[in-house]
């Protein structure tokens, strides 16, 4: 447990400043301060219900997750999963005391006991021999729990071994759907859960029928709101799907990345497939290859798309198609990013490149870096990526971003610099 007067200190210093009076300085620190606070507390629970476990051992009349439900108040699901998370922090000691101490939240004990029970039963032990070393690197860089996942899955992967086929098995027998009404507005909602092989061929259907409603004819029903409109065509183009009136079948599709050089000299590509931000094993991409089509797009050294084919259905037919490209800038013939432009993107972009952002980029939309409404052109140098939230916060705070030669960015609000990044490039390491 960190220390207990320095821990007061900081909480009497949050109950007792008055937010008006704070600058943004002193705002971060106080966050600061919560945010230690919390995790201590997170991990002081943990300790208590691991006591109730205890006590539940030998005393067949005490129920830990009754008495936590009944003690705060809460759905008894949240006290089942308070009850688990004791229990798993039992048999992660060094978690634990990063918990007690406040320097890692309870997260990271849940994503460490995902990863643990993600591995087939003989190879969990070899997981859980990097604990110490884990947790120590992750408190020491101050990893975010993002980071700390990756690495899990990363370790996981190199300790499994098969090329991602016992993750694949895994991930086909864990799929499901839910389905529910919501209470307060009364829609229906899905959600659901499928494996990546799956999954490359659902997302192209949604995407080839998405493509097609959205150059149809617009109800009256369909938001004007751009934005909005996404989404409403989205939920069009997947009942459509479901109720047997879609399109065409259309096939999976990959994007080839080949850059300047090789492209120019024929030099020997370090190529990279993209499967739309899904894992897939190798050998299933070689099964898909087969009915897939091919995107091949060349990028220069900074990593932006200067060529780029049309979708072929050879990898043979790659060089053939980029003889004649495609138009990636639309100018001011049409507000909406076309398909080759967001291909173009998916090339150069893994994630939103908003700081800290790990959205992937297949679930971005095309923002006009220069506004269409003050002249903007359809042009892909003029278009930048966004995840739904920072698009929204983009016009709605009307950022200036300014793009770099190697697309790194600048994003000013009235004037003030908020944010910088590194070039996307940087994202594929
Ligand atoms: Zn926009
Ligand atoms: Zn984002």
């Amino acid at each position: 447990m960190s220390d207990v007067r320095d821990l007061l200190h900081r909480l009497a210093r949050l109950l007792s400043t008055t937010p008006t009076v704070c600058d943004a300085d002193a705002v971060a620190a106080l966050l600061a301060d919560l945010a230690l606070v919390r995790r201590v507390l997170e991990g002081r629970e943990i300790a208590l219900m691991s006591r109730l476990a205890e006590l539940a051992d030998v005393d067949d009349s005490i129920d830990p997750e009754r008495i936590n439900a009944a003690a705060t108040a809460r759905p008894a699901r949240a006290g089942a999963a308070s009850a688990r998370r004791a229990r798993a922090a039992t048999s992660s000691p060094e978690l634990r005391r990063a918990l007690d101490a406040g320097s890692l939240s309870g997260d990271f004990l849940d994503a460490w006991q995902t990863a643990i029970g993600l591995l087939p039963e003989h190879r969990r032990a070899e997981l859980a021999s990097l604990e110490a070393s884990l947790v120590a690197v992750a408190i020491a860089e101050r990893w975010t729990i993002d980071r700390f996942r990756d690495r899990l899955r990363h370790e996981s992967r190199r300790i499994e071994d098969d090329g991602g086929q016992g993750r694949l098995d895994r991930q086909r027998r864990g799929a499901g759907v839910r389905a529910w009404t919501d209470r307060q507005s009364g829609m229906w909602c899905l959600s659901g859960r499928f494996d990546p092989e799956t999954a490359l061929s659902l997302q192209q259907r949604v995407a080839d029928e998405l493509e097609r409603v959205f150059h149809g004819e617009r109800p009256a029903s369909c938001p004007a709101d751009p934005l909005l409109a996404q989404d409403w065509l989205r939920a069009r183009a997947l009942a459509n799907l479901i109720n047997g009136l879609g399109g065409a079948v259309g096939d999976p599709e990959m994007i080839i990345v080949i850059d300047q050089r090789t492209y120019e000299r024929g030099e020997h590509a370090s190529t990279r497939v993209d499967c739309g931000g899904l894992e897939v094993p190798l050998d299933v991409i070689r099964a898909i290859a087969g009915r897939a089509r091919f995107v091949p797009v060349v990028i220069d050294r900074h990593g932006t798309v200067i060529r780029q084919g049309a979708p072929v259905g050879s990898y043979r037919s790659v060089f053939d198609s980029l003889a004649h490209p495609v138009a990636l800038d639309h100018g001011r013939t049409r507000r909406v990013a076309s398909r080759h432009q967001r291909r173009a993107m998916r090339a150069m972009y893994r994630r939103c490149p908003v700081p800290g952002c790990e959205r992937h980029v297949s679930l971005t939309e095309a923002h006009h870096v220069q506004y269409w409404e003050l002249g903007g052109p359809t042009d892909l140098a003029n278009l930048l990526p966004l995840c739904r939230h920072h698009h929204d916060r983009a016009h709605a705070e009307r950022w200036q971003i300014e793009v770099h030669l190697d697309r790194s960015l600048t994003i000013r609000r009235r004037g003030r610099v908020t944010m910088s990044t590194g070039p996307p490039a940087a994202q594929w390491v």
